[in-house]
């Protein structure tokens, strides 16, 4: 059975979880999502109404997302929440579900094709890119939109984002 996998993206592009069958998500995703915005509520709205599962990931998966992630060179890309999204999805497939990652996030969607989990672009589900590229803080990952340019946790310069544009598999 197809299941989602919704990674910080999905939730700052506006993805709807509540049509789209099983929805699943992990708890670093709602933490990396700032605080108090429309994005981090709807994470909890969902998830309080029992249409987005919340899911810590296996210790083993997050490894063979590490290890994975260290030979695709995409270690410096990847937040806490996304190599968690990936190792949720990896967890879910080991169980026999068919995992689809949600995201426009390109480090995702490279390291969903090193590990042979299905992803899928906003694009697909009908969202539109209102930016493509996102703001995100190197020292403590959170993601903004733009023109946002320090970070208002921690301070540091924002770094750019490109969000993909190529078409993603989809399973
Ligand atoms: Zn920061």
């Amino acid at each position: 059975m197809t299941v989602l996998v919704l990674d910080t993206s999905a939730f700052i592009m506006g993805f709807n979880p509540t049509k789209s069958g099983e929805a699943y998500s992990v708890r670093a995703v709602e933490e990396e999502l700032s605080a108090g915005t429309m994005p981090q509520l709807r994470f909890r709205m969902f998830s309080e109404k029992g249409e987005l599962k919340v899911q810590a990931p296996s210790l083993r998966a997050e490894g063979m997302v590490e290890e994975a992630s260290r030979k695709a060179g995409e270690s410096g890309y990847l937040s806490k929440a996304d190599r968690e999204v990936l190792a949720l999805a990896l967890d879910l497939k080991l169980d026999g579900h068919e995992p689809v990652i949600v995201s426009d996030d390109y480090a995702i969607q490279n390291l969903a094709e090193h590990l042979q989990i299905g992803h899928s672009s906003l694009a697909n589900f009908g969202i539109v890119h209102r930016f493509d590229w996102i703001m995100y803080c190197p020292a403590c990952y959170r993601r903004y939109r733009p023109p946002e340019k320090k970070c208002r946790v921690c301070g540091t310069d924002l770094r750019r984002k490109v969000l993909s544009k190529k078409k993603a598999t989809r399973s």
